[in-house]
């Protein structure tokens, strides 16, 4: 049976402030107060799974170990196709450089690995995002969201994180980068994975 969100605090197991913002506003209308890894200056365990399922676990587990709470991680990427689904869970590492991560350098990478693939338009991909919920018990839940769009360039907007200004939504003739947080929040592949946590927790 799936276990229900019991305790006044949540740990937001995440050092990305992109996400922890998000996460924290698809949070604001429930009555829990939320902390982040960095509030605790938790160490950043090493994500050295294989899914974003793996990842996220490694994530919640060590955060709910570590302090005792109930601990929410996100491990999420970009799946192009024509990449044969990469990034995937390397999303992040295709950003990182000696002095942090860089995704302006990420997204051009992304455009010139499409391009040397001479890849057909539209250049489909989809975001997901894996959300475990873990209790320092050891038990844990799991929940999983997509959006589908396409992988566009030149980049667009400077709303967002990530890889938001090459990722273009089906439906949309705008980018996740050209919307405000509440529009993105809205439609994203974190805020599909969050309707079924809440239902499945906090409702
Ligand atoms: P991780 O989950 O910390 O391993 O990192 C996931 C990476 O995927 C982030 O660093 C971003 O680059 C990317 N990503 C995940 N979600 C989003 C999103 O909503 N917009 C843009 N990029 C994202």
């Amino acid at each position: 049976m799936t276990r229900r969100f019991d305790g006044d605090r949540l740990l937001v197991a995440t050092h990305n402030q992109g996400k922890m913002d998000e996460i924290a506003a698809l949070l604001a209308p429930y009555t829990v107060s939320v902390t982040s890894a960095k509030d605790h200056e938790l160490p950043e365990p090493v994500e050295d799974g294989t899914t974003f399922v793996d990842n996220a676990r490694i994530k919640a587990h060590a955060a709910a170990k570590a302090t005792g709470m109930i601990a929410l991680s996100d491990d999420s990427g970009i799946e192009i196709d024509a990449l044969d689904g990469a990034p995937g869970v390397f999303t992040a590492d295709w950003a990182e450089t000696p002095n942090g991560r860089d995704f302006v350098m990420a997204m051009t990478k992304t455009h010139d690995m499409l391009e040397a693939a001479n890849a057909p338009f539209p250049r489909t991909a989809r975001f997901c995002c894996t959300l475990v919920m873990a209790w320092p018990d050891g038990h844990d839940e799991v929940f999983t969201g997509v959006l589908s769009g396409q992988v566009v360039w030149p980049m667009r907007g400077q709303q967002g994180h990530g890889y938001d200004p090459i990722f273009q939504p089906d439906g949309y003739n705008i980018t996740l980068g050209q919307m405000d947080q509440a529009q993105k929040n809205q439609l994203s592949h974190r805020a599909d994975a969050f309707k079924k946590l809440m239902a499945a927790c906090f409702a």
